[in-house]
């Protein structure tokens, strides 16, 4: 089957591993990312051709004929030097699947700690293909590895949302960290804002409960009010 073909891949596969997208511990950029290539909706320069926009259907980093999602998230030389110089996967040259196949089944071979580098990775392809189209800018192979496998230059993201007793909305809050070490790091971060948040929407005295959900099963319990606080943050 062609790289643009379909493949005979099941819906409840295809669901499986967008959740796996959906819930993984990245950037909801990243996650985003991810997800449009997995519907074939990034604006490659095949994508756009096959809309009937005006573009040369050619890659922006090698000049090769054809810029599908799969060769620049996969089957490019930089790509294939990427997944294997970073992760160790080896992009096999007889693997034509489309590309939704394809990370479904590097999900099912990963722990979500590798699939979390997965999905860093595929970004960080496509957001050097855009610097390279756009801005004129290229890294090598082995920047992009490093990027993608190194904690500390993670962009953390947080989200957090107060209810009452009942469950109820009452407010949220969402923004950028910055660079972060750490999940614990990006969890304190977002402890923080949920307690600035709740000093705006909740009752002087109340009695709160905190709920965190990072990965590293950082959470604490206030034992001061009626409200529950919940934050995610991302690293
Ligand atoms: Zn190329």
């Amino acid at each position: 089957m062609g790289a643009n073909g379909s493949d005979s891949m099941s819906n409840d596969g295809r669901s499986k591993v967008l959740r796996k997208i959906w819930n993984a511990c990245v950037p909801g950029k990243v996650r985003i990312c991810a997800w449009r290539a997995c519907m074939n909706g990034l604006p490659t320069h095949a994508n756009l051709a096959r809309r009937m926009v005006a573009v040369e259907n050619v890659c922006s980093i090698c000049g090769g004929n054809s810029e599908s999602t799969e060769h620049v998230l996969r089957d490019s030389s930089l790509a294939k030097t990427v997944w294997f110089g970073g992760l160790g996967i080896r992009v096999d040259d007889s693997n034509h699947t489309r590309f939704i196949s394809w990370i479904t089944s590097v999900a099912m071979q990963s722990s979500s700690m590798v699939f979390d580098l997965c999905l860093m990775t595929l970004w960080r392809l496509w957001k050097n293909r855009n610097d390279v189209l756009w801005n004129g800018k290229q890294v090598r192979a082995k920047d992009l590895v490093l990027e993608a496998d190194d904690p500390a230059k993670f962009e953390g993201e947080f989200g957090v949302i107060i209810r009452d007793h009942q469950g109820i909305f009452v407010a949220a809050g969402a923004g950028l960290i910055g660079p972060t070490g750490s999940a614990f790091h990006a969890e304190l971060f977002a402890a923080r804002q949920a307690l600035m948040l709740a000093q705006s929407f909740c009752p002087v005295g109340a009695r709160m409960v905190f709920e965190g959900d990072a990965s590293n099963g950082f959470g604490c319990h206030a034992e001061a009010g009626g409200g529950l606080l919940s934050s995610r943050a991302y690293h």
